[in-house]
């Protein structure tokens, strides 16, 4: 069974306290995030030991089962001379830290992250235990040249196929349109379950029966208003979210939306 999956990626927003704040009130509102559904908190490298602390303090055991923490980026490098950098084993060696993310087209543009350096970074954080949420999409021009499956089909062969079944386990792909994210722009629901059946069905080229356990998460815009009709969609998994993700409100709010 695929897990259901709703991912907040903080990005650089948020000091510390009020990042501690936020976390405060996600996890006041715990109780009503149905029980098959795992939130994963994605933030800056600055708040990943306060947020563990904070997490790991939570009393109730279901209640800590269904949120997670995770780092938005780590080197491609194991460790050394690297100013400025921080390994995938850095991040690992916090307890409560399980994922990281990889690959947000952020990274890709600001910072030219290409699929190689990607894919080593993919390596490092697998090696070291962490979980990697890997995400694709297309750019609005390649949507409007018909050209966003063969973008798409690029980003995941050459990265997650150079990857071994046991490590895809570990594997979670936000597909994440670039003229959605942060535009107030959503795919359709048409949209989204074409291009991640799309994923699935390139996923399943090498990885066979275990593409059908890959979560596919849909980024870009997902809010409240229009999580519910998303997450019905075959193919999709869960969600993950940017501006929605800095409210507690609102990121509870989608995580009740299956
Ligand atoms: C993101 O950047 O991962 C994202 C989905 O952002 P937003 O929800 O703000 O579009």
């Amino acid at each position: 069974m695929r897990r259901k999956i709703v991912a907040g990626n903080w990005k650089m927003n948020t000091t510390v306290p009020e990042g501690l704040k936020l976390v405060e009130d996600i996890v006041a509102k715990l109780e009503d995030v149905p029980a098959d559904v795992q939130l994963i908190i994605n933030t800056p490298f600055t708040h990943l030991y306060p947020v563990a602390e904070s997490l790991n303090g939570i009393k109730c055991p279901v209640c800590r089962g269904k949120i997670a923490l995770g780092a938005e980026n780590c080197a491609d490098k194991e460790k050394g001379a690297y100013t400025g950098e921080v390994s995938a084993a850095m991040l690992a060696s916090i307890k409560g830290v399980e994922y990281v993310i990889l690959g947000h087209s952020e990274r890709r543009e600001y910072y030219g992250e290409t699929n190689a350096l990607l894919l080593e970074k993919a390596r490092l954080a697998l090696a070291n235990g962490l979980k990697v949420i890997y995400c694709c999409g297309e750019a609005l021009e390649d949507r409007k040249a018909g050209k966003h499956f063969d973008v798409v089909a690029e980003e995941i062969k050459s990265v997650l196929f150079e990857l071994t079944p046991e490590q895809m386990k570990n594997v979670i792909v936000a597909y994440e349109p670039i003229w959605a994210i942060g535009t107030g722009e959503t795919a359709t629901k048409e949209q989204a379950q074409e291009i991640h059946a799309f994923i699935r069905k390139t996923l399943a080229e090498k990885f066979g029966e275990l593409a059908e356990e890959t979560s596919i998460l849909y980024g870009g815009s997902c809010k409240p208003s229009n999580a519910k009709e998303l997450f019905a969609q075959k193919d999709i998994d869960g969600g993950l979210i940017g501006g929605a993700s800095l409210k507690a409100d609102d990121f509870i709010a989608i995580a009740k939306s299956y």
